[in-house]
């Protein structure tokens, strides 16, 4: 049950208490409780209707989606970003270590300005996605009916940023944004107020400069200081693996419009599309594995992809009977359903200087709202990579939590709605990546042998596919 305490957020009426003189740049509020902002420097303990806190992709699309927003026009609203402000103004020649599997539907919440200019910078559509076991033959493909459809996009992370900021550049007068502003402090409004205390959330940077907003957002990723400091409760796990991510060249030019990905016992192995003759590769292994990889030479390095890609040496003639008679069975039931082996291209070398392996662990709030506070992105839940999915459950919440708060006269309440909708969509999609990551994590026999089965006959379902295709791609 949701305290009382979670029902008393207005998001109006900021000028029944204050006068803001002219929105961001003289900061001249009067304001009872609050200091004036000449006295203290620029924007010293101006009052928001808005802080966002964390810049990374999530945060930054919160702070673009918001302000296009009409209905929030003459709102106040600040984007607070640790690290450096992330420009591009010419799209590198090497491709990005970090990229994310976007789907259609956060291309839809982008396409708020940011996705054209990702389309101008660099992004890669693929068409159809193989998805298979290495220790059995038993494999499941994704595809639009029409092969012409995009399934999703391939885009660097860091263009995604650069992208979204110069939305932000062009949203000036709407989002104010301050790079290298770590907040260290956060202070949380009294929810029986006395007389005179500020009823909201207190901000505190790391340069001593303290804000204050009737609504904060923590988007400040997986260690969400503002998740921790509003004392959400919170299920977290470290993996038993971590990400070796690079960027591959293939031995030759191909169409490259699928996204591969073979599950090992030690995890899995996927290589995204890049462009015709790049991908761009997320190997989940044992933190051990993934270290070695990291030390071995170019060559080993590429020799070890593509034995992961290719080997059959998990296959075991018991499975490989069993997974065999259960084929047949099928084709007799469904002739035509069911896909062939398409063969994944080989790896030839790899982009200099970009190995990098990243500890993998899933989290998530138990809420994502509290009094004044709401939690987006990775602050709010954090999923193992196998299914290309954190992102996109974090510009959900951005798209969601927009549509709540642009309606006037909004109130607390209407967060809860943001939390109930989002953990419906949420938790289903972290259930089943958990799932399945437990389920290819061993070479047990009679485990292969059900997911085998399992795999296969859904391979066979076309209704059942496009049912996981529609989840996937909101
Ligand atoms: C190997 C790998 C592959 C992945 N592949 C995909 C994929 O294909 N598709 C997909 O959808 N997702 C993918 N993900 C997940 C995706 O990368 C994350 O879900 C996403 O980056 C989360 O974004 P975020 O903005 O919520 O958090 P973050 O990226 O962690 O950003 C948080 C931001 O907050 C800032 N910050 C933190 N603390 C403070 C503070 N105190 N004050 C001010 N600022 C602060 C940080 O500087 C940072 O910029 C992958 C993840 C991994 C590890």
């Amino acid at each position: 049950m949701h305290s009382l305490t979670k029902t008393a957020l207005s998001f109006n009426g900021i000028g029944r208490r204050c006068v803001a003189l002219n929105r961001f740049s003289e900061a001249r509020i009067i304001c009872r409780g609050l200091t004036c902002a000449a006295e203290h420097g620029e924007h010293e303990n101006e009052l928001y209707d808005v802080i966002i806190s964390g810049g990374g992709m999530v945060g930054t699309a919160m702070a673009c989606s918001l302000g296009l927003d009409p209905n929030l026009e003459g709102k106040k609203i600040l984007l607070l970003e640790a690290g450096n402000k992330k420009v591009m103004d010419k799209v590198p020649d090497a491709y990005g270590t970090r990229v994310s599997s976007i789907s259609p539907g956060s291309a839809t919440l982008l396409s708020v300005g940011a996705w054209d200019h990702i389309m101008n910078m660099r992004c890669k559509p693929y068409q159809k996605m193989q998805v298979w076991d290495a220790c059995s033959d038993a494999l499941i493909t994704f595809d639009k009916e029409n092969l012409q459809d995009e399934l999703a996009y391939i885009v660097e992370n860091n263009i995604i940023v650069a992208a979204l900021t110069k939305q932000l550049e062009n949203l000036s007068d709407q989002v104010r944004v301050q790079y290298k502003s770590k907040v260290v402090k956060y202070i949380w409004p009294k929810s029986h107020q006395v007389a005179d205390a500020i009823p909201w959330v207190q901000v505190t940077l790391a340069n001593g400069q303290t804000l204050q907003t009737k609504l904060l957002i923590g988007a400040d990723g997986p260690n969400s200081m503002v998740r921790r400091e509003a004392g959400i409760p919170t299920v977290k796990w470290n993996y038993d693996q971590s990400a070796v991510v690079a960027v591959l060249h293939l031995s030759e030019p191909t169409e490259n419009n699928v996204a591969w990905q073979r599950f090992l016992p030690t995890g899995p192995i996927a290589m995204l599309p890049l462009s015709d003759t790049e991908s761009s590769l997320v190997w989940s292994t044992s933190h051990r594995h993934a270290e070695e990889l990291l030390q071995l030479d170019e060559e080993s390095f590429v020799d070890s992809i593509n034995t992961a890609f290719w080997s059959n040496e998990n296959h075991s003639e018991l499975v490989e009977t069993a997974g065999s008679l259960f084929r047949t069975a099928l084709s007799v039931l469904m002739p035509s359903a069911g896909s062939a082996r398409q063969l994944p291209p080989s790896v030839a070398g790899i982009g200099p200087k970009s190995r990098v392996m990243f500890p993998l662990g899933m989290g998530h709030a138990s809420e994502y709202i509290r009094h004044r506070v709401a939690l987006i992105g990775d602050a709010a839940h954090r999923v193992h990579p196998l299914a290309g999915q954190g992102a996109n459950l974090g510009f959900g919440d951005v798209a969601c939590l927009t549509q709540l708060l642009n309606t006037k006269h909004r109130a607390m309440q209407h967060l809860l709605e943001y939390e109930t909708v989002r953990q419906r969509h949420n938790l289903p999609m972290m259930a089943a990546i958990d799932l399945m990551k437990r389920l290819y994590s061993t070479n047990a026999a009679p485990m292969v042998v059900l997911r085998t089965f399992g795999l296969q006959a859904t391979n066979t379902l076309p209704a059942m596919k496009a049912q996981i295709m529609a989840f996937a791609s909101k």
